[in-house]
């Protein structure tokens, strides 16, 4: 494998210079260099141990691709330059790729692609083998700390720390990624190395596909453990609704995760940083109004407040949830601690007979199980975040090449663009397209 450690450094001047050896610099790197037998490729990492954010992705099974890609499932720049660089390379040229470098992929019921081994490991072995077969020389650790243009070339200045001082190269894939999980090595660096080229950054940068921290005297913190399907809802202080996800929600010792909160957290940062009052709001319920448990509860006479919700639960539901995730089923029972804790926060007795509640006790247990504010506090962060939300905008680039309008002979590629996607293999199927965008273009033009 042409895997170099820190005292074997290249010494011929190169063609092709790749600045991070994740899965979109890897990418990059192979198709640059299938697509120009003989031209000189080398990818440069800061991390001892190559490829350690796609050995974690998708606990540890890493969740390649998605059956349903498609633009809508992205923010971030427009929706459709994004369409153009991922139709580029697409979800079955994914699933060929991979199968031609042997590795089969296998659909589950949630719509995401996974290797048959259940083993990120055979992804990471599989590019790093198309590396070597492509030519490619990958150097690690070698973290870039500067670029120049100088003369007619790309002059990459290293980190004291590595026996090389630079390099020279005639063209330059920068794939950095973004700032989250920043101990696998993506620090956020390639956007000050970007910045230097002329490139602009978005004005906010945030972690994405993040836990959301609660505040800590919240009834759902004691839940800690328990995941139930919720319909997850950004509303406005107008009270529009903005956006909204029902997926699988696990009520933690300091928040809310899971796929829901995830998905809606970069939703929520946003429309707060424009609406200081904008909210999340949970809805235990799917599907359900807060008007039709109000009259069932009304209906429900005798019956305990908590054996009304059950049948409630239970009972087919009058609209179909046009929001909810692929392979997501509703649970056969509402769990009894969530239900005791959703009354006790609305201020009533979960065994008392719905009878006995005020008109205004019970629109509030209404409202707590279809309509509860959540006490948001913030995010974990980038230490905890999947994917960056921000970056450097695509219009900066020619989307059939990915190369930078402001430099020449300059490609950028993965997440350091302003492209995040959903959970589910979105933004591997990203680092994927512009990886392969990128690599190609460069190696022809
Ligand atoms: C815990 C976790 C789980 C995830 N699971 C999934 C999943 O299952 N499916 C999915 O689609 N997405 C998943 N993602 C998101 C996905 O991993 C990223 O979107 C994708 O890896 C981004 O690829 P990239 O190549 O652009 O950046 P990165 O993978 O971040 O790679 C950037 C590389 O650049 C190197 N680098 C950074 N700065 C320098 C420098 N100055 N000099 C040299 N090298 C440098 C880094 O060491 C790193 O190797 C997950 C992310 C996390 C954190």
């Amino acid at each position: 494998m042409n895997v170099r450690s820190l005292h074997s450094p290249v010494s011929e001047s190169i063609d092709i210079a790749v600045i991070g050896a994740g899965a979109a610099g890897l990418m990059a790197a192979i198709f640059a260099g299938r697509t120009a037998p003989g031209v000189k490729v080398v990818a440069f990492d800061s991390a001892k141990k190559l490829g350690s954010k796609i050995l974690v992705a998708g606990g540890g099974r890493c969740n390649v691709t998605h059956t349903a890609v498609s633009e809508s499932s992205y923010c971030g720049s427009s929706r459709n330059a994004i369409k153009k660089v991922l139709r580029r390379f697409d979800v079955p040229q994914t699933i060929a790729f991979f199968q031609e470098l042997g590795v089969e992929l296998k659909a589950e019921d949630t719509g995401k692609l996974f290797p048959t081994t259940d083993d990120a490991h055979t992804i990471l072995d599989a590019l790093l083998a198309a590396c070597t077969k492509a030519g490619v020389t990958i150097e690690h650790p070698f973290r870039v700390q500067s670029v120049r243009f100088v003369g007619d070339e790309f002059q990459i200045e290293f980190d004291p720390a590595t026996p090389r001082a630079s390099v020279q190269a005639k063209k330059l894939i920068l794939a950095t990624g973004g700032k989250s999980l920043p101990k696998t090595g993506s620090d956020g660096h390639g956007y000050t190395i970007a910045r230097a080229f002329g490139h602009s950054l978005t004005p906010r940068i945030v972690p994405a596909l993040v836990p959301l921290t609660v505040q800590s005297d919240h009834p759902l913190l004691a839940l800690s453990g328990l995941a139930i399907p919720m319909t997850l809802q950004v509303t406005a202080s107008s009270g529009k609704k903005l956006t909204s996800f029902t997926n699988s929600t696990l009520c933690t010792h300091f928040g809310l995760s899971g796929p829901g909160p995830l998905d809606i957290s970069r939703h929520l940062q946003h429309a707060q940083l424009e609406d200081s009052g904008a909210s999340l709001n949970l809805n235990v319920l799917p599907g359900r109004t807060t008007e039709e448990l109000d009259a069932f509860l009304t209906a429900a006479g005798n019956v305990s407040v908590l054996n009304a919700i059950r049948r409630f639960y239970k009972s087919p539901p009058t609209r179909t949830i046009d929001d909810i995730a692929e392979g997501v089923d509703l649970l056969a029972d509402l769990p009894e601690r969530i239900i005791r804790a959703l009354v006790t926060l609305a201020g009533a007795d979960a065994s008392a007979p719905c009878h006995s509640l005020t008109r205004e006790t019970r629109k509030r247990v209404a409202t707590s199980f279809t309509n509860l504010k959540i006490p948001v506090t913030g995010t974990r962060g980038f230490t905890y975040s999947e994917v960056t939300a921000g970056g450097i905008p695509l219009a900066e680039f020619h989307l059939d090449s990915l190369e930078s309008r402001v430099h020449k002979n300059l490609h950028i590629c993965g997440e350091l663009l302003d492209v995040d996607g959903q959970i589910g293999g979105y933004n591997f199927q990203w680092a994927w397209a512009s990886g392969f965008v990128a690599g190609t273009a460069a190696a022809r033009c």
